[in-house]
């Protein structure tokens, strides 16, 4: 089948790039090929009854699917060119925010209407933490919640279906290039038969990595290793930090350490949430997510404490080094360790007896244990000292009962080589959202999506 532009991968980026371009012009032929299921079907078979842990199904309903990983996230729009991406660098930093605003507006006119825009313009909290050596960086969130994240998706992909074929549990497995009137076309391969189109809009977020160098390889795209990021999950009672999240929702806070000068950064905050398994590749790791709804809340704040790990040659596989500390964890603890603040000061395990004597229930069921076996000395003394500068700012970060979650890894997807269009050195090839290593947020994915279609449509 013939198509005008073809979508690989149905995340943020994906649908994005679909509805603009279906906005833009009524009469292309889009079709859209998506590794995971529909919406609806995408159920992860992790009940904590008779299915405990990750049994690795062939598609992650978790990763893959209609809305990407991004589908059951908390659905946190940073807009901001401080973090989440480097797409300013490609379009400019006043294009990116506009992108950013206008996919927040479709966010809003398709059931996200109500939800809250938090900012940190003006607030007195900037003052607190450079006062205490912390930086907070300048963003405005919206926060849709899990539960609102899903039915602005849900509407989204009831408009979308009318206008653009989706063709769910079909990974591409392959893409070709051939040439046809003196312009490049693509064909996409699948185990459902052989598409074509003009142009090709790949967006395949983090799970899609691995396939991603391969094409880059084949194609003789060039990349670039990135950067990965390891660190824990940090749960406490929400009192401890409402004077920040009431105010923000979420603070992204930069703490340059004593010791070594590495920065360790906040990520991820859920104010009244939970902490949950996420599983890449078969390793599980830990993350976070919470609800509008109030009913769903929880008593616990949880967010991310992160250590950026950047290498240089002969070593390139910053992926593989943050994947081999999580797979220690998966080894010593069957899956994610929970330790409390003040074992992991007095150097010991925290056991199932000590977690139970916490002031502090965790959300999440985890082994408890000894982080210091799993985390490289570097990164946990750069967390501690970090725990300790934000026990300046919201005191009782640093309480014994603090639980800390390991780990958290973020990884990060090489960057590829791109033009200033997002377009690769084939004509008619984009590589957008997280899968191209330029973003790694919900906002600037999506954003990347608009970009791209305005692109092919000769709208920008
Ligand atoms: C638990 C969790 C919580 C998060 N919370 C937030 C948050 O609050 N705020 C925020 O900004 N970011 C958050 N993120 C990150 C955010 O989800 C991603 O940055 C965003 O989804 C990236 O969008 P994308 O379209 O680039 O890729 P993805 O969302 O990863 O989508 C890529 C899609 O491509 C498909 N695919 C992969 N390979 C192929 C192939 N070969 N053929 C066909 N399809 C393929 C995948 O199945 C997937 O559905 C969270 C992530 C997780 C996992």
């Amino acid at each position: 089948m013939d198509y005008d532009v073809i979508i690989i991968g149905a995340g943020p980026g994906g649908i994005f790039a679909a509805y603009e371009l279906t906005k833009l012009d009524n009469g292309l032929k889009i079709g859209v090929f998506e590794a995971g299921n529909e919406l609806k079907d995408r159920k992860c078979p992790i009940d904590g009854e008779k299915v405990k842990s990750c049994i690795n199904c062939k598609s992650c309903s978790i990763m893959s699917g209609f809305g990407g990983a991004g589908a059951f996230s908390d659905g946190k729009y940073n807009i901001t060119n401080d973090f989440g991406g480097t797409l300013h660098e490609f379009i400019g930093k006043e294009k990116a925010i506009k992108l950013m605003n206008y996919v927040d507006s479709v966010n809003l006119s398709h059931g996200g209407e109500g939800t809250k825009l938090y900012s940190t313009a003006n607030t007195s909290i900037k003052k607190i933490c450079m006062q205490n050596k912390l930086l907070l960086l300048d963003a405005s969130v919206r926060h849709l919640g899990t539960d609102i994240n899903y039915i602005v998706l849900t509407n989204l992909y009831n408009e979308l279906k009318e206008k653009v074929d989706f063709h769910f549990l079909t990974p591409v497995k392959h893409i070709r290039t051939m040439s046809e009137g003196g312009s490049e076309k693509y064909i996409i391969v699948t185990d459902k038969g052989e598409f074509t189109c003009s142009n090709c809009i790949v967006s395949v977020g983090r799970s899609g990595s691995k396939w991603m160098e391969e094409i880059c390889s084949e194609l003789k795209i060039p990349t670039r290793s990135n950067r990965v990021d390891i660190g824990v999950r940090v749960e406490l009672p929400a009192e401890l930090f409402s004077h920040l999240t009431d105010e923000l929702y979420e603070s992204k806070i930069v703490y340059r350490t004593e010791k070594f000068e590495d920065k360790v950064r906040t990520f991820c905050m859920n104010p009244r949430g939970s902490v949950v398994n996420e599983n890449t590749n078969g390793i599980v790791t830990v993350n976070g997510h919470s609800y509008e709804d109030p009913a769903k809340q929880t008593r616990n704040t949880n967010f991310a404490l992160l250590v950026s790990k950047h290498f240089s040659e002969p070593f390139k596989d910053s992926n593989g080094y943050g994947e081999s500390i999580a797979r220690l964890s998966n080894m010593l603890g069957g899956g994610v360790i929970v330790q409390r603040f003040g074992d992991l000061i007095r150097g010991r395990r925290t056991n199932h007896k000590r977690l139970s004597d916490s002031f502090v229930t965790p959300t999440l069921k985890a082994e408890p244990g000894d982080l210091s076996l799993v985390l490289p000395k570097r990164i946990l003394d750069g967390i501690i000292e970090m725990i300790y500068a934000l026990d300046k700012i919201a005191p009782g970060t640093a309480n014994d009962d603090t639980l800390l979650y390991g780990v958290e890894v973020k990884f990060y997807n090489m960057e590829v080589k791109l033009d200033e269009h997002l377009e690769t050195s084939h004509k008619g090839l984009y590589i957008i959202g997280d899968g191209s290593g330029v973003t790694h947020s919900l906002s600037h994915a999506s954003a990347s999506g608009v970009f791209v279609a305005r692109e092919i449509a000769g709208q920008q």
